[in-house]
């Protein structure tokens, strides 16, 4: 009787193992030419050297229903809608994949160049900077759609595994920015989340990932900071493979301590971070991993986001002339839409999807700079090592806190949104908003 049992559950496995295709493909974004770094505001940083090629990272499952989900990691700082819209229509219409089998995550490189309209309050550029931009951004869009057709092309038979590993790198930047601040909570994820992609050969693909901003770095260097060298540190351990890092709920964590102003000690604290990192990977790896069973159950929908009053007219008039740089674009901008929309606009859309994989896994793909909170919650929710949440995608939006953090003030929910071109913080429904769709999502892939 035992020996059956034994025989039955082998077969079992054998079967929901088997049923996987994988094509995992990379693309290098490294730019040919000095280009405007992204991320941080102030004087345009134009870049002097490559530390390390950036990628594009393709993974592409095709499961036993024959859907075929496609999951591209980028070491960028963000996406706008307009990027995400084009290279979502490109990925239907050339490669047949579906707006909700793909999910588009960034790393929130700000070792990276500017692309398209990202974060454009930030920039104040020069017609020949603007060109560099506009150049780089075509051939991203290029390589996107290559990325994708090259890992559907690349499928073959593989078997899924999850797990995940612990890196003390994030450190709450609420709680670390001066004396003030220390009585905010610290809290971070440290859970460093794994799927390992198998074929016979060995590892294939490496998906992983972290709930840290990508800021270690802030020089002239184009790199993918300290998830760039976690990726090259997990490609030399496992040769053949493909690495790709996931920014997770970084929104407020930063990798800490942090070296300023002198480039060669920083990078080598990224890197530092980089292989600690890659030692979590390496370590879930090299540990029996429970086996991730198909389908993909692929589900996405939208909510709004609500934003408070902004605003009147006339006091955004009144108080333009005294303002320069940043600041004078937020406010020559909302002067625009009140002119062109005759309002401000009062909310944002949100875009949320859910792979659920197998009967008990689940990827949740959130959008914009989702803090920390968002992690911890849905994991509580729905399992802790079953469950995968992960920001920066779609559109990078703005700032996405909880109902903790906007009331806690600061930057991430409150002083912040400017920057993202909207109109004040978001009123106290965010948090609410966004879990009843991610609990709606839930139910639709059950
Ligand atoms: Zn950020």
């Amino acid at each position: 009787m035992k020996r059956v049992c034994v025989l039955l559950f082998s077969l079992h496995a054998l079967t929901a193992t088997a049923a996987w295709q994988a094509g995992v493909a990379q693309a290098d974004i490294t730019p040919t030419e000095p280009v405007p770094l992204a991320g941080y505001g102030g004087k345009t940083r134009m870049s002097q050297r490559v530390e390390h090629p950036i990628w594009l990272k393709a993974l592409a499952l095709k499961d036993d229903s024959g859907a075929t989900s496609v999951l591209v990691t980028a070491d960028l700082v963000g996406l706008s809608d307009k990027m995400v819209a084009i290279i979502a229509k490109a990925a239907l219409e050339k490669h047949g994949i579906p707006r909700e089998r793909l999910i588009l995550n960034t790393s929130h490189n700000h070792s990276c160049p500017v692309t398209e309209d990202v974060l454009w309050l930030y920039y104040e550029f020069t017609p020949e900077e603007a060109a560099v931009k506009d150049r780089y951004t075509a051939m991203v869009y290029t390589k996107y759609e290559e990325v994708i057709g090259a890992a559907i092309a690349n499928l073959a038979p593989a078997e899924l595994a999850f797990d995940q590993g612990l890196a003390g790198v994030a450190v709450n930047r609420r709680r670390s920015r001066g004396p003030e601040s220390r009585a905010f909570g610290g809290q971070v994820d440290q859970d460093v989340p794994v799927i390992a992609v198998k074929t016979g050969k060995g590892i294939k693909a490496i998906v992983f990932g972290y709930s840290c901003h990508t800021t270690a770095l802030g020089g002239l260097s184009i790199s993918g900071d300290y998830a760039g060298f976690a990726q090259l540190e997990l490609e030399k351990s496992f040769p053949g493979s493909i690495a790709m890092f996931v920014q997770n709920c970084g929104g407020d964590a930063n990798p800490l301590p942090r070296i300023r102003g002198k480039d060669a000690e920083a990078t080598e604290l990224a890197s530092m971070y980089g292989k600690i990192l890659a030692e979590a990977v390496r370590q879930t790896i090299n540990t029996k991993m429970p086996p991730l069973i198909g389908p993909v159950h692929a589900a996405m929908g939208e909510t709004e986001l609500l934003l408070q009053p902004g605003i009147p007219f006339e006091e955004l008039q009144q108080r333009l002339p005294n303002l320069s740089g940043m600041p004078r674009r937020e406010f020559e901008h909302f002067i625009r839409q009140y002119e062109t929309l005759g309002s401000l606009p009062d909310r944002v859309k949100y875009p949320i999807q859910v792979w659920r994989i197998g009967p008990d896994f689940q990827f949740i793909a959130l959008t914009g700079e989702t803090v920390v909170d968002y992690s911890l919650k849905f994991k509580a929710a729905y399992g802790w090592n079953t469950t995968w949440v992960c920001g920066y995608n779609n559109d990078l939006t703005s700032y996405i806190p909880s109902l903790r953090v906007l009331k806690e003030g600061g930057y991430e929910g409150v002083t912040g949104m400017f920057e993202y071109g909207h109109r004040a913080p978001y009123t106290e429904t965010v948090e609410e908003r966004i879990t009843t769709k991610v609990e709606e999502l839930m139910k639709q892939t059950k």
